[in-house]
């Protein structure tokens, strides 16, 4: 089984005593890969380190809505920076929240439309943070265009659900699909078309129902894709499968990452008959 985390804040402090446990549990629960998604210019670096020292890490560079209103107009300027020296599988975290009371929703929308504008520019996909502001995203995506991406921790309707589908995106299901009483949620995850899912785990934060009010880890990955398949009826195996397609597919850059990795992969070769062998054996 090999399972993509799309979207997980490795870089966190939440992180700095353990990081390389972390994430070779993950990678033992089954997570070949790891998308680590930059919040604000601050820790661009972190992360594009942490991509450089961790082959299952891969980066993703963008200010996140919330980190809008402490980040100046430089923190554009060095976004164009960090994508033009390259390496980055998407743009992101980018998007909307107007769920905090008093945010500044024309300084957001204004981040998030030049953010697009430098994602088409460098042809990468986005990675989307939105809460109460689904349609006001969907706005920007049609105006602005792209090359799609992934909504994360999607929570909308089915209807806009279509609309991200229909504008070249995957939607991120994690910890939120866990707990029972998200039952529209689950319905979701269990209705829409499977070609249109990607997992994730947002660790640190939204941990999942088995591990509520604890650091949440990219390790969960690999229950939150069976509770998935067992929403929708089908083996784990083959959730694991799509949701990996689904996410090469959306993130074009992850298919070296996943390449590079291969020969660490590759099991001992079935047809391991040398003379030695026989030898042994005889
Ligand atoms: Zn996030």
């Amino acid at each position: 089984m090999q399972l993509i985390d799309t979207h997980c804040h490795l870089d966190a402090a939440e992180f700095a005593a353990d990081r390389s446990g972390v994430i070779a549990e993950a990678v033992s629960a089954g997570v070949a890969l790891m998308v680590v998604p930059a919040v604000e210019a601050g820790c661009f670096d972190a992360v594009r380190a942490l991509a450089a020292a961790e082959p299952r890490c891969v980066s993703a560079f963008g200010i996140h809505p919330l980190y809008v209103e402490a980040a100046g107009e430089e923190a554009l300027d060095a976004l164009a920076g960090a994508l033009r020296a390259g390496g980055a599988v998407a743009v992101g975290e980018i998007g909307l929240d107007f769920y905090v009371e008093g945010c500044d929703r024309a300084l957001q929308e204004r981040f998030f439309a030049e953010q697009l504008r430098l994602a088409r520019e460098f042809g990468l996909p986005v990675l989307l943070h939105l809460r109460k502001a689904q349609d006001t995203v969907l706005k920007h995506l049609r105006r602005i265009g792209g090359a799609g991406g992934i909504a994360h921790a999607f929570n909308g309707s089915m209807q806009q659900a279509n609309e991200f589908i229909r504008l070249g995106f995957r939607l991120g299901f994690g910890g939120a699909m866990t707990y029972e009483r998200a039952r529209r949620l689950r319905d979701l995850a269990a209705r829409l078309p499977l070609d249109a899912i990607v997992l994730e785990t947002d660790a640190p934060d939204m941990a999942p129902a088995w591990a509520a009010h604890s650091r949440n880890v990219p390790g969960h990955l690999a229950r939150i894709a069976g509770m998935l398949a067992a929403l929708r009826g089908v083996p784990i195996e083959e959730i694991a499968a799509r949701t990996t397609a689904n996410a090469r597919a959306v993130l074009p850059r992850l298919g070296p990452a996943i390449d590079a990795l291969a020969p660490a992969h590759r099991a001992r070769p079935p047809r391991a008959r040398g003379p030695h062998r026989d030898a042994e054996s005889g």
